[in-house]
């Protein structure tokens, strides 16, 4: 999936980032699959009594917590901290940064360690300011991520000296992956933690200024799903939900496995519940997540599962946009495409790895479909969905790749027609069995080869999007996504298909002002092939609570989605009863 990409060189048309007890199968919260597979989930789906047998404990924080907990790894180091901590007293109001690397995991990561420390009586820092907690949430399947960190954390060193009580944190996969070498490298760093604990940040950092010395925790297995913890939303549109966490599969070219673990599945409520409580804070638009999203279900032996929860979601009144990334070709079924064609709320958008055209270097890659498989997918898809917009990850010059793979490369996605792509040069990954695979392929062969995969890819993008010009899209207006011309005045925000659009907010349809989240209809002028411009007068414009919230600046805020244990994890309100089309039972 996208979060196992190895490497960004260039990003094209991003249309489309305690304890756990496994429940069993005979936990009468998990849906049975339906006699035909397709319906949504029928059965209640949380609640206490449900989720009796499961335990998790809300994540301790401050100073208190931090005696209550134990250690789960040996605690390194007096090393570093204790010349550089002042012996401040644990204050309430100190303020924090996060610094996001990587994919859409790590980003849904941030907002959860953004929660976390907020629930823990840390602001977030003014723009300018030196945070007087830094967190860096790492990425390991990036080229030189790691030099990256180390540089980044030796640019804070003296900036730390000179702020006495200042922490530095690393936590996320390089942390998983790195461990003591950090703090060895970096002693001025206080906290590491790994990708299986980011609920103990808080502790480690009360405990790492309560003993004036930097704190190791690094778990081997999940320790609290991290949707159980606060969230504090980036947007006030639109949210991730995360549906799993961790893989099964064991692409020779990809760390996350070792890094994230084997896959585990969110109850089908639980997900459903956190979808709930994003709407009813107006957000208009999910994206379900998991690094192989669409093997949702194999923990709880459902393999109908995701197209269930599809069409659950789409019986959840005001949700508008249901997206999800990254699927798995080998685990795409005619049900899933049946549940995106149906449901009305599913956007006609696929993000769909399709790594190598070559079936020897998908062999290779130990990927288990094949091109012919992959694209007979895609014909189904667009037999369902005629309009879907279709995007792919492609890795150039994998160990082994003949000038004639390639070839088959670029006839596959010639053939696909793929609305974009992100491509990437293949370079080893310390850790993953691709790095010491022979006939590593030489830069130059792959710099010359992904030169002319992006012809190809823009050649087919282009085609899409000038396909576009003249049919009106909707467009959920989005922050940061770019103006493509600020003197022209236009916004920006993505179609239903996931197109990239830049609009001219201009009109008599305008009701008062267009903001991030509200949603406008236009028509398309031109196509380019990372996006669309439509510059004529909007031919409708719908404010949105999300558009109020954007507006004032309110950020989305969500409690922990747990387990269904009394007090643990519930939304903050209960949901109302979902729409009539939705079997999914109130969740409170
Ligand atoms: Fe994606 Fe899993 Fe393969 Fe990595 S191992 S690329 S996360 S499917």
């Amino acid at each position: 999936m996208t979060a196992g990409r190895p490497r960004t060189l260039k990003r094209v048309n991003s249309a489309v980032s305690n304890r756990l007890e496994r429940r069993d199968l005979t936990d009468p919260a998990v849906p049975t699959p339906a006699a035909s597979g397709a319906g949504p989930f029928t059965e209640p789906l949380t609640g206490a009594v449900a989720a009796a047998d499961t335990l998790v404990a809300e994540p301790l924080t401050g100073a208190d917590a931090a005696a209550d907990t134990p250690a789960a790894a040996p605690l390194t180091g007096a090393v570093a901290a204790a010349d550089t901590l002042a012996a401040a007293p644990i204050s309430r109001s100190r303020t924090y940064q996060v610094r996001t690397y990587g994919c859409q995991m790590n980003v849904h990561d941030s907002e959860r360690l953004s929660g976390l420390l907020e629930r823990a009586g840390y602001t977030p820092t003014d723009e300018g300011e030196t945070a007087d907690v830094v967190v860096f949430n790492t990425c390991a399947v990036r080229e030189n991520a790691d030099n990256k960190l180390y540089g980044n954390l030796g640019h804070l060193a003296p900036v730390k000296a000179a702020k006495p009580g200042m922490q530095i944190a690393v936590g996320g996969c390089l942390a998983q992956k790195d461990r003591g070498e950090i703090l060895r490298r970096a002693p001025w760093v206080d906290v590491v933690f790994g990708t299986h604990n980011v609920g103990s940040l808080p502790t480690l950092l009360d405990r790492s200024r309560h003993n004036a010395r930097a704190e190791m925790e690094i778990l081997e297995a999940l320790e609290v799903f991290p949707s159980t913890l606060p969230a504090k939303r980036e947007s006030a549109y639109a949210g991730w939900v995360s549906i799993s966490v961790g893989c099964n599969n064991t692409c020779t070219f990809c760390i996350v496995p070792s890094l994230r673990g084997k896959e585990a599945d969110r109850r089908p409520g639980d997900v459903l519940a956190e979808v709930q409580m994003l709407v009813d804070d107006g957000v208009l638009e999910v994206t379900l997540l998991g690094q192989n999203v669409n093997s949702y279900g194999v923990e709880f032996g459902d393999r109908a599962a995701f197209g269930k929860l599809l069409r659950s979601c789409g019986g959840i009144a005001g949700l508008e946009r249901v997206r999800f990334t990254s699927p798995h070709p080998k685990d795409f079924t005619t049900d899933v495409i049946d549940a995106m064609a149906s449901t009305p709320s599913v956007c006609h958008q696929l993000h769909m790895p399709l790594q190598s055209g070559s079936d020897r270097v998908l062999r290779a890659m130990r990927r288990s479909y094949r091109s012919e498989r992959y694209l007979s997918i895609l014909a189904e898809v667009r037999a369902a969905m005629p309009d879907a917009a279709i995007t792919t990850d492609i890795i150039v010059g994998f160990p082994g790749e003949s000038e004639a793979d390639f070839q088959q490369t670029l006839e596959v996605v010639t053939q696909a027609d793929f609305a974009g792509a992100f491509t990437f040069q293949y370079s080893p990954r310390p850790g993953t069995p691709a790095a010491s695979m022979a006939d590593q392929v030489s830069r130059e062969v792959v710099t010359e080869r992904f030169r002319r995969l992006m012809e190809v890819v823009d050649a087919s993008a282009l085609n899409g999007n000038r396909a576009q010009v003249g049919s009106v899209v909707e467009v959920l207006v989005a922050s940061g996504e770019g103006h493509k011309d600020g003197a022209s005045g236009r916004m920006s925000g993505r179609a239903r298909d996931g197109r990239l659009v830049h609009f001219a907010p201009v009109g008599p349809a305008i009701d008062r002002a267009v903001r991030p989240g509200d949603v406008v209809t236009t028509r398309v002028t031109y196509g380019a092939p990372h996006h669309l411009l439509a510059d004529g007068e909007l031919l409708t414009h719908r404010r949105t609570r999300a558009g109020d919230r954007s507006e004032a600046g309110v950020a989305v805020r969500t409690p922990g989605v747990g387990l269904g244990l009394p007090g643990v994890g519930r939304p903050a309100r209960p949901a109302a009863a979902p729409a009539a089309a939705c079997s999914v039972a109130p969740v409170r």
